[in-house]
């Protein structure tokens, strides 16, 4: 039996990790956190039966409870559920007792915390927050050494990449070869992405996803945050890593050695697939799905990314080769533009140019601690 925590339970990678976790009777659902989506995290309280929920806003708590007693069936004690809030609760998730993986599904910064301390705390790690590398990879896989846990990717790339890796020995990686799907966008130009808007860029021709990611997705900034994650998790230098489009979406990411043998995971894109090996390794079961069919495919096509047009992710290169801190302001940068952008209060080209400048008037710190990482990433989204 695998007991999970669940750090963002109503997101997308929150809800298809219950997906999985409902396909396997051995897998069991301790804790899960939320935060606006009360009534979803009712039903998922009384679905999956956990025994601790955090509500990341305090104010939710009431609603939470009303929800509950509106939708449970008779006889439902709502107060045989624990609800915490606040960053607190947020930890107390990630150490819950009985669990021993957690899902990191929580989206931004504050997911950083949580998940230092249910390293802290021994528990292995199925990582779908990419701030937490982005930001703190240097204490991350420190923290995950001195525990002797493991951190097992959720992102469909890293997991591919992880995939690609096993059984091989260490220290013979030549590069890795991150693909991309390269967006809604892929061949605009800067001309074309002037006047692109909010729904234009939550159109992702493959993956279903979160809002933040999606648009993320659209400047590539998001494969600039996967470049930086994958420098800290299979110990690379930033120019190991090859960034491909691949706009179908089929080869997830690849492996190519010393010797020049390229191993690749290749596969429909399905979420539930990286969500389910994380929470398996090594296993690999039955996952019900489409399953590629290269007659029907017929081709798989690589390109080139624009780096000049989509210059965020030339940016995430600059800001990961620097270090230090600059990873958390290209982040920060990021994560406050893109509100802009949902907001209407900047136009879709803002974004990058946003996290340049703030990069630019960046003073470098050069071994930040977590605290610092914290305060200068809320420092900038709070501007
Ligand atoms: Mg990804």
């Amino acid at each position: 039996m695998k007991t999970i925590s669940i750090l963002g339970s109503t997101g997308s990678i929150g809800t298809q990790t219950l997906e999985v976790v409902r396909q396997h009777s051995d897998l069991k659902v301790a804790a899960i956190s939320g935060n606006n989506n009360i009534k979803l995290l009712a039903q998922q309280i009384l679905e999956f039966a956990p025994k601790l929920v955090c509500v990341y806003d305090e104010k939710n708590v009431e609603g939470l409870f009303q929800e509950l007693k509106d939708i449970a069936p008779r006889g439902f004690d709502c107060n045989s559920v624990k609800v915490v809030s606040g960053m607190e609760g947020l930890i107390d998730v990630a150490v819950y007792e009985e669990s021993n993986i957690v899902v990191t599904a929580i989206v931004g910064m504050v997911g950083i915390r949580p998940t230092m301390a249910a390293i802290q705390a021994g528990k292995d790690i199925a990582l779908a927050n990419k701030e937490t590398l982005v930001c703190a990879g240097s204490m991350i896989m420190a923290e995950a050494r001195k525990q002797n846990i493991n951190i097992y990717p959720v992102d469909s790339e890293h997991s591919a990449i992880f995939q690609s890796l096993q059984g091989e020995p260490e220290k013979s990686i030549d590069k890795i070869i991150l693909t991309a799907s390269g967006g809604p966008f892929r061949g605009y130009t800067k001309e074309q992405l002037k006047g692109i808007r909010l729904e234009d860029a939550l159109k992702h021709p493959n993956w279903s996803m979160g809002m933040k990611v999606t648009i993320d997705s659209s400047t590539l900034a998001n494969k600039g945050l996967e470049v930086m994650e994958a420098k800290w998790l299979f110990d690379v230098t930033p120019e190991q890593i090859q960034v491909v489009i691949q706009p179908q979406s089929i080869v997830h990411s690849a492996v190519q050695y010393n010797d020049g043998a390229i191993i690749a995971q290749l596969g429909t894109p399905d979420m539930k697939i990286p969500i389910q090996y994380a929470l398996l390794y090594p296993e690999r079961r039955f996952l019900p799905g489409k399953r590629v069919d290269f007659f029907e495919l017929g081709q798989i096509t690589f390109e080139k990314p624009d780096t000049d047009t989509f210059k965020a992710l030339k940016l995430a290169y600059e800001a990961i080769t620097i270090g230090g801190s600059m990873p958390t302001v290209f982040n920060a940068a990021n994560e406050r533009a893109v509100k802009k952008f949902i907001a209407g209060e900047i136009s879709y080209l803002d974004i990058s140019d946003m996290i340049e400048k703030e990069m630019k008037e960046h003073q470098l710190i050069a071994n930040p601690t977590l605290d610092e990482i914290i305060s200068l990433g809320e420092s900038i989204m709070n501007k």
